[in-house]
């Protein structure tokens, strides 16, 4: 099952991306988390990457997509994948079908978790990511057992410097400018399928598992 995860910053794409890649037991990637794991362990690539997180830019092309391409070749990509964050440009979504065409693989549903902009600033204000695992929750909607702490590894949770508004104002103008249009994209290729990702978690997980079971 070859998964992409569409949609605006915050919608819940990554919420949903690691309950698919659970239930279908395979891996969920996120570009977002790899480019977070290397600024954490101070590659040079993380170091490259956080000029543009941290404008609330996307990171260049040419430094995402070989980064998924190589990722696909791990023998855990052998069943399938969700990817969560890529591509968020029409060169990336090029780039990623020609990938897969060498090996006369092609990606088989693109979701769009459609969330208006209204919704989004809050959702982001109240994000709060695991600093040791990544886990994400949010202060009102999906909060942790315990206040500020992690349910599945203890660790600190923590507002991520790029959800702040003013950054996320800014990423909303990218993702309308740039990312929005692979939606048209899939579309032409009769792949693009919408949920309404304003309803609770739960009931777009159902959307989604509907769509990929149908
Ligand atoms: P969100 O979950 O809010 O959509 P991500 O964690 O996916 O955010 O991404 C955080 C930042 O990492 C983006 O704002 C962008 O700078 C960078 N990034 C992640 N994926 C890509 C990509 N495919 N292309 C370019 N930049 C990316
Ligand atoms: P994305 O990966 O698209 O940037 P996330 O999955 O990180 O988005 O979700 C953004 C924020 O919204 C997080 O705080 C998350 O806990 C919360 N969230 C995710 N899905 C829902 C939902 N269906 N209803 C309410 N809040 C949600
Ligand atoms: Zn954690």
């Amino acid at each position: 099952m070859k998964i992409i995860m569409l949609g605006a910053p915050g919608a819940g794409k990554g919420t949903q991306a690691k309950k698919l890649a659970a239930k279908y037991d395979i891996p969920h990637i996120s570009t977002g988390d790899i480019f977070r794991a290397n600024i954490k362990k101070g590659t040079e690539l993380g170091t490259k990457a956080k000029v543009y997180m941290d404008q609330g830019l996307l990171v260049p092309d040419e430094l995402v997509v070989d980064l998924v391409v190589d990722r696909f070749k791990e023998p855990d990509c052998q069943q399938g994948y969700v990817l969560d964050g890529f591509p968020r440009t029409i060169p990336q979504a090029k780039a990623l079908d020609e990938a897969l065409a060498k090996s006369g693989d092609a990606v088989e549903y693109a979701i769009d978790v459609d969330v208006p902009d209204a919704n989004i600033i809050s959702r982001m204000a109240g994000r709060r990511a695991c600093i040791n695992c990544g886990g994400t929750y949010h202060v009102e909607t999906i909060p942790p057992k315990q206040e500020g702490i992690c349910d599945v590894c203890g660790g600190e949770l923590v507002l991520r410097e790029d959800d702040k508004p003013e950054t996320v104002e800014k990423r909303l103008k990218v993702y309308h400018e740039q990312t929005q249009p692979l939606i048209e994209y899939y579309q032409g290729k009769n792949i693009l399928k919408s949920v309404d990702g304003t309803k609770d978690l739960e009931l777009v997980f159902k959307d989604i598992i509907d769509i990929v079971e149908a």
